[in-house]
């Protein structure tokens, strides 16, 4: 069932819940972006809401794609920076990355639709 939905979230056919974006690693990489992006996958797929979720990993080129989605972090040495809908809201130590992501995003959830949103 969930395998199906993301299937027709990809093809934009259908829309419900977050759409998870994480950037393909490479040695620029300054954190654990696989055990963090498992993680706030894990904990923030029962989101009902389309909101778009980016984990980067460094701090070159993790901040472009971070600033386009709803939340996201990026990725540096031994922290990260937390950004919401294109704003930088505060660092974060590694060991926080996922807490504070998955935080941000329920609260952006949890938020009523700005106008012109699509609900799903
Ligand atoms: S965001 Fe950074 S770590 Fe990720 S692939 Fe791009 S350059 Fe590499």
């Amino acid at each position: 069932m969930r395998v199906g939905w993301e299937i027709l979230k990809s093809l934009e056919l259908r829309e419900r819940g977050p759409v998870f974006i994480s950037c393909p690693t490479c040695g620029r990489c300054q954190i654990d972006l696989i055990g963090v992006a498992e993680e706030v996958e894990r904990r923030l797929h029962d989101l009902p809401r389309k909101i778009t979720v980016a984990v980067m990993g460094c701090v070159v080129n993790g901040p472009g794609e971070a600033r386009e989605a709803d939340v996201g972090i990026a990725g540096g040495r031994g922290q990260g920076l937390l950004f919401r809908r294109g704003e930088v809201v505060r660092k974060v130590p590694e060991a926080e990355l996922a807490d504070a992501l998955v935080e941000e995003a329920r609260k952006l959830a949890a938020e009523p639709p700005d106008r012109g949103e699509e609900s799903a």
